[in-house]
C-alpha cells in the first residue's frame, strides 16, 4: 500500500510518499519539505496570512516532486492523506482542498489526519514500535504527555497549563536576540554556556500531577537578562544553558510522574517516546534516554528530519488509518482546533 501525505498546518509545506510492503515494513519513498522560516523570520514568528499564501504558491509543485522522487504517480496510490488540523486555518484549508481535489480526480480514498496523531505515530514508522507507549509530544504549539494505546486511542496524562516547550524556546530566543525559530538557536548557544551561573526556577517540580508550566521560567529569564544588560555573548550563552537545563529538569520530573500514572490507564509501556519539533533537542533527548534506562524502557525519538513537521508522518498516519478502514470523504472538515486525546486521565498519584 502506498499513500501520499500532505502537511500545511503551520510554516512547513510538505509532501511525501510512504509505502508498506505486505509484511508491514514501511518505506519512506520521498519526503519533500519546504520551510518558510525565511519569510517569517523578519516578524519573529509565523504570520498566518503569509503562511497560507506561501503554501498555495508551492504545494502543487511539491506534490508533483514527491510523486516523481518516489517513482510513482497519482494512479498508483492507495490513498491521499492530509493534515486536517490542528493548525492555522488558512494553511489547513490549502492542504485539505488540494488533497480533496486529488482524491476526487484520482478516485482514491481521502485520509484526514490529525497532525498531532501523525507526530504521535512516527515512532512506529521509524522503529516499528508496538502499543502502548508513553509519548512526550512537544512542539511550538503543544506540550503533552500521552499514553498511546492504539491508533485513535490516546489518554492525556498531563500537559502544559501555559506555554508549550517549543514556544518557550522561541520566546527565550527572541528575548535574547537569537531570532526565529528559537529551539535550535538556544541549543547551539547553550553548548558553550554555564548552566549554573543563573539560578532559574523549575516550575511544577515535585508536583503530583504531570502538568507543565513554563511561563514563569520565561519571566525569570527576562528578569535576569534585564538585570545584567547589555548582554555579552558569554551572558547569552550562560542564559541559554541555564534555561535549557531548567527545561530539561522540568521535562524529566514531569515524565517521571507520567510514567508512574501510565500503568493505571495502559499497562506496561513498550517504550518512552519523544516527538514534535522539541524532540530534536539533544539535551532533552539524552535526559529522556537516561530516564527510560532507569525505568528499564527503550527510548525512541525520530531522526531529526522527522521531528519537525513533515509529510512522511502524515502519509504514515494515513496508512495506519487506511489499514483499519478509517477513511474519510469529501465532507471532512478543516479542524483548526483538534485535540489528540479522546480521554483525559490526569495523574494525581504520589
Ligand atoms: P505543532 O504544535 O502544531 O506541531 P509546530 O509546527 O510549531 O506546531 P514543530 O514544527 O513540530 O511544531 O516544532 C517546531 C518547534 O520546535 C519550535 O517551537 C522550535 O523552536 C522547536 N524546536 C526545534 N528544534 C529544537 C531544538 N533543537 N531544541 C528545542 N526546541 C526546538
Ligand atoms: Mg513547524
Ligand atoms: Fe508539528
Amino acid at each position: 500500500k502506498t499513500v501520499l501525505g500532505i502537511e500545511t498546518t503551520c510554516d512547513e509545506t510538505a509532501a511525501a510518499v510512504v509505502s508498506v510492503d505486505p509484511d508491514g515494513m514501511p518505506q519512506i519513498r520521498s519526503n519533500e519539505v519546504l520551510s518558510q522560516i525565511a519569510e517569517h523570520a523578519v516578524y519573529g514568528g509565523v504570520v498566518p496570512e503569509i503562511a497560507a499564501r506561501a503554501h498555495v504558491e508551492v504545494l502543487d509543485r511539491l506534490v508533483a516532486r514527491a510523486l516523481e522522487r518516489a517513482g510513482t504517480s497519482l494512479a498508483d496510490l492507495d490513498g491521499i492523506a492530509v493534515a486536517a488540523g490542528p493548525g492555522l486555518i488558512g494553511g489547513v484549508l490549502v492542504g485539505l482542498v488540494t488533497a480533496k481535489t486529488l482524491s476526487l480526480v484520482a478516485n482514491k480514498p481521502l485520509l484526514a489526519v490529525n497532525h498531532l496523531e501523525a507526530h504521535a505515530l512516527t515512532a512506529r514508522l521509524t522503529d516499528g514500535l508496538d502499543f502502548p507507549y508513553l509519548l512526550l509530544l512537544a512542539s511550538g504549539g503543544h506540550t503533552q504527555l500521552v499514553a498511546v494505546r492504539g491508533v485513535g486511542d490516546y489518554v492525556r496524562l498531563g500537559g502544559t497549563i501555559d506555554d508549550a516547550i517549543g514556544e518557550a524556546f522561541d520566546k527565550a530566543a527572541k528575548l535574547l536576540g537569537l531570532g526565529y525559530p528559537g529551539g535550535p538557536a538556544v541549543e547551539r548557544m547553550a553548548e558553550d554556556g554555564d548552566p549554573e551561573r543563573f539560578a532559574l526556577p523549575r516550575p511544577m517540580l515535585g508536583r503530583r500531577t504531570a502538568d507543565f508550566s513554563l511561563s514563569g521560567l520565561k519571566t525569570a529569564l527576562r528578569i535576569e537578562a534585564e538585570r545584567i544588560a547589555p548582554l555579552a555573548e558569554r551572558d547569552v550563552a550562560d542564559l541559554c544553558a541555564g534555561f535549557q537545563a531548567a527545561v530539561v529538569d522540568v521535562v524529566i520530573d514531569r515524565a517521571r510522574v507520567a510514567l508512574r500514572g501510565f500503568s493505571d490507564v495502559a499497562g506496561r509501556p513498550t517504550a518512552l517516546v519523544a516527538a514534535g519539533g522539541v524532540a530534536a533537542n539533544g539535551a532533552i533527548r539524552r535526559a529522556l534516554a537516561a530516564l527510560a534506562g532507569e525505568a528499564g524502557l527503550a527510548f525512541v525519538a525520530p531522526p531529526l528530519a522527522l521531528c519537525g513537521d513533515n509529510g512522511a508522518m502524515i502519509a504514515w498516519a494515513g496508512l495506519e488509518r487506511l489499514r483499519l478502514g478509517l477513511v474519510d470523504d469529501l465532507t471532512a472538515p478543516a479542524r483548526p482546533r483538534w485535540s489528540l486525546a479522546v480521554e483525559s486521565a490526569p495523574v494525581t498519584a504520589a
